[in-house]
């Protein structure tokens, strides 16, 4: 008995220091929200959409600059020679220690809020179509820049308690998901020291604020695009003998392709193959000359990408072969490079190293290890295929009272992208601003030996 109470004030009076540093970095926090939410609805409703986030980057550059960080612009190269890199590297170098990166996206999506916020967006733009479009936050970037921004401020406020290079990055176009792949081809880990670690979040539609999801190891999908062009022998539809029916083809084509994700490969390796768009035709007589489907594809491991991209070839090619198609006629398929990107594998070991260090923050109860997705990002472009450690945990953004009474009712909440969405922004930020600062002084603590 003696042993457990000289145990307990022992670790009392070991935890002591921590529990004092928590509470002075909490107070700190406290004092930067009012602050923290004002920029969070400026740049709720001032969205710009991808490849044009030029106010934002200047916004979010100036705020780092006045923080005492090294700042530099106009970072990304596209193979659209219009569209200007809009990315921002932010440094602060603090003696010697590991380099750390932490990111947040820039852009918004063509959406017209409709959430009814004093604060909501009412930005109309053209797309690269032409056409007038709304414009909104309805992925959050604009929590992941405010939370970056209390996190840079705060960081730079406790110098002492951490070592190393810190870095920030704000990236334009990753709706598009062709602004981390811009960044490193203009240089980004040539330029500016290489990450030791990479770090992000992402608020979450479907988790209460205050709390935070996590998954170790692939977390969500690659995102191939892909069209495939099937080709026939056009003519009057009243003479199909006369020709090669595309259309039909197309049609047995979509069905064949659901046969690879549930007969070729391992059903232990998760993907998707989805057709999202069938165009082909012009008049109900007329047999056209070809059918373009447009596809996405999702996998984790990229052995299981080449296999599928491999297969729907296969597929295509036979059944064009079967309906008596010239050989100069095949499908042909075209991967749509520059809306393509790779699966986010969050290192096994970083995610639970990051993960215990903001639970002691934020408390146990309020991280969970949730389930991956199958929906995509760009963000595992920056760990150069897994070379660099890389975590990204969601970070919950909706009112506890709605994730309750959806729960009851069953009825969903709105979803990312969706033009209800609606982050509560005083804890998520709050809980935002705690969790990435909690996650940076894991790796640069200064007390580590
Ligand atoms: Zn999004
Ligand atoms: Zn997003």
């Amino acid at each position: 008995m003696k042993h457990r109470i000289f145990f307990a004030l022992l670790l009392n009076i070991l935890m002591a220091p921590v529990l004092a540093a928590q509470q002075s970095l909490d107070a700190l926090v406290d004092r930067e929200l009012p602050q923290l939410v004002s920029t969070y609805k400026m740049l709720h409703a001032a969205p710009e959409l991808s490849h044009y986030e030029a106010k934002t980057s200047a916004f979010v550059a100036q705020q780092l600059r006045a923080l005492g960080y090294t700042v530099t612009e106009s970072i990304g190269k596209y193979d659209q020679p219009d569209w200007k890199g809009y990315g921002v590297v932010a440094i602060m170098k603090n003696g010697d220690g590991p380099t750390v990166w932490v990111r947040s996206e820039l852009d918004a999506l063509p959406v017209e809020e409709k959430t009814g916020l004093p604060y909501a967006s009412t930005v109309k733009t053209k797309n690269d179509a032409g056409q007038e479009t709304g414009v909104m936050h309805a992925c959050g970037h604009d929590v992941h820049m405010t939370s970056l921004l209390g996190t840079a401020k705060l960081l730079s406020q406790i110098k002492d308690r951490w070592r190393g290079t810190l870095i920030f990055i704000a990236q334009p176009a990753e709706e598009t998901i062709d602004g981390a792949k811009a960044m490193l081809a203009d240089g980004l880990y040539t330029r500016f020291p290489k990450p030791n670690f990479v770090l992000a979040l992402h608020d979450s539609a479907d988790v209460e604020a205050g709390k935070i999801t996590y998954f170790p190891g692939y977390a969500m999908a690659s995102s191939t695009s892909v069209d495939l062009i099937i080709r026939g022998l056009g003519g009057h539809g009243a003479r199909p003998e006369a020709t090669k029916d595309p259309i039909v083809m197309a049609s047995e084509t979509i069905l064949a392709l659901q046969t690879i994700v549930s007969r070729e490969k391992s059903p232990l390796d998760p993907a998707v193959i989805t057709v999202g768009s069938i165009h082909g035709g012009t008049k109900r007589n007329v047999i056209p000359d070809e059918v373009t489907l447009q596809l996405t594809i999702r996998t984790y491991k990229e052995e299981v990408r080449q296999q599928i991209l491999a297969s729907i070839e296969r597929i295509a090619k036979g059944i064009a072969m079967a309906a008596g198609v010239p050989e100069d006629r095949a499908p042909i398929l075209k991967i749509i490079e520059n809306e393509t990107g790779p699966s986010t594998f969050n290192d096994p070991q970083l995610s639970e190293r990051i993960a215990a260090a903001i639970a002691r923050t934020i408390g146990t109860d309020n991280v969970i290890k949730a389930q991956p997705l199958m929906v995509s990002e760009d963000f595992g472009r920056l760990s150069l295929d897994h070379q660099i450690p890389a975590f990204m945990f969601w970070l919950g953004a909706v009112d506890p009272a709605k994730v309750e009474a959806s729960r009851t009712s069953g009825k969903p909440l709105p979803s990312l992208h969706s033009s209800l969405f609606e982050p509560l922004p005083e804890p998520t930020l709050r809980t935002g601003v705690r969790a990435m600062t909690a996650a940076v002084l894991e790796l640069m603590s200064a007390t580590r030996p």
